[in-house]
């Protein structure tokens, strides 16, 4: 059985995943990824931006501002329903999300439907509950030249979000992009980036933090359309989370959301959700957004969002299909399926069995004794090589050859090169396989 534990203690002790902040005592909800840890998130976000723009001719890249004008958010309906129902513990002043420590109610709940759980504290075990309040999540800040003490000019024209979603920044493009473009339909606009939640209570590792990185295509449909469009969207989806990232279609469960726990503004949502050592979670969202989104800012706005047909002249608002996913969440998924404990010759291992797409170093370059000049150099050739075709290769002439193997393991380096006396002789080296421990030889000019 793998356990998270183990997993955040490997990504810790080999440099993948630090808590946010640690040296100063961490910061609730953030982590920080280390080296490697920050090549596999860019090989994951690559793999995706290859997967869902490079790849195909109709779907586009964006990169918007994190901070919006704040009426983005009047629109979208953020600013009055993205919130979770808080409840306080009157006993231990202790703050929760009401939906998650009692068991049968939803985001929804009223005081009533709480108080009737009869749920205990899980800090205090009292049961003594002031209301439920909305708690928003999004981050409240202020633009330009406010004082703290200067509370006249606190005023509403300088509050802004952190967005708490990427999608907004798509919506707000799609009419630059439809007069700069002229895409015909269906067509999608793509974003990487950041998006911020304040969670009342982060847990779970990195799944569950108040910052994290989005990975989105608003997919723009004619209405007619959206099942036959949500349906290619969802089947791709399988596609890139089965074969470009590694995961066992074993542990994708797809979960109808019904109509009373469905975002504000979608009529269809599929959320995938994945086996995680420490249980089911979501892992993405798919979501049937009808035109909540453009006909929103074009109430807002005073402008069109209308899509001209080109060859029937026909005029209608878009709809609109949005796969999500939270990169963290694919981050863990991807980890923690690679995670693998064996044992080798008679002794326990760890190994990351990480797809040969995503590992952070293709190769490893080793001389086979560290106090030879003949070994190093010739081990230093190879590495120069290597790094020129592959740019991904590690070096690594520490301890013993046996440690090396351990380390590479668990750090999922699929080969292991290794340069020793007979390189010298025929060049040909020893390449040890990551999965199985096999070594073979094989000419230099072949790796
Ligand atoms: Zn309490």
């Amino acid at each position: 059985m793998k356990k998270i534990e183990d997993i955040v203690s490997l990504c810790k002790r080999r440099g993948f995943v630090f808590p946010g902040s640690d040296i100063f005592g961490g910061m609730a909800g953030t982590w920080d990824f280390g080296p490697l840890g920050v090549i596999l998130k860019r090989n994951i976000m690559n793999e995706w931006w290859k997967y869902f723009v490079e790849e195909r001719d109709d779907i586009y890249g964006v990169d918007a501002a994190i901070l919006m004008n704040p009426r983005t958010w009047v629109a979208s309906g953020h600013t009055e329903t993205f919130a979770d129902p808080l409840v306080e513990c009157k006993e231990c002043k202790s703050r929760f999300r009401a939906d998650k420590i009692a068991e049968g109610i939803t985001e929804s709940v009223t005081s009533e439907e709480f108080l009737a759980t009869h749920t205990k504290c899980p800090v205090c075990g009292k049961e003594n509950w002031g209301p439920i309040r909305k708690f928003n999540m999004m981050f409240l800040t202020h633009v330009g030249a406010v004082l703290p003490d200067d509370d006249s000019k606190l005023a509403e024209s300088h509050v802004a979000y952190l967005r708490p979603e990427t999608a907004q920044g798509i919506f707000t493009n799609y009419k630059n992009v439809l007069d700069t473009f002229y895409p015909d339909l269906p067509f999608g606009l793509a974003q990487q980036g950041k998006a911020f939640r304040n969670e009342i209570s982060p847990r779970d590792f990195i799944l569950r933090d108040r910052e994290c990185s989005q990975m989105e295509v608003e997919y723009f449909v004619r209405p007619s359309e959206w099942e036959k469009q949500f349906e290619t969207i969802r089947l791709l989806q399988h596609d890139f989370l089965e074969n470009r990232m590694g995961l066992n279609p074993n542990e994708i469960h797809e979960y109808e959301v019904p109509e009373e726990d469905r975002a504000h503004y979608s009529k269809c949502t599929v959320d995938f959700m994945f086996d995680y050592p420490n249980g089911e979670e979501e892992l993405m969202g798919l979501a049937y957004r009808t035109d909540f989104d453009l006909m929103n800012i074009q109430r807002e706005s005073g402008k069109s969002m209308e899509y001209r047909d080109k060859v029937t002249g026909e005029c209608f608002v878009p709809h609109i299909i949005e796969p999500s996913i939270g990169v963290e969440r694919l981050f863990l998924a991807v980890f923690s399926t690679a995670y693998t404990e064996d044992e080798l010759n008679g002794e326990k291992r760890v190994v990351l069995k990480l797809p040969e797409n995503l590992a952070p170093y293709k190769y490893c370059v080793s001389p086979l004794l560290k106090n030879k000049p003949e070994l190093m150099s010739k081990a230093k050739e190879v590495y120069a090589l290597l790094r020129k075709k592959y740019k991904n290769v590690t070096w690594d002439d520490s301890g013993n050859i046996g440690k090396r193997y351990r380390k590479q393991d668990e750090i999922g380096t699929p080969r292991c090169v290794v340069i020793d006396f007979d390189t010298l002789e025929d060049n040909t080296v020893t390449i040890r396989d990551r999965d199985t421990a096999e070594q073979i030889r094989k000419p230099i000019e072949e790796l």
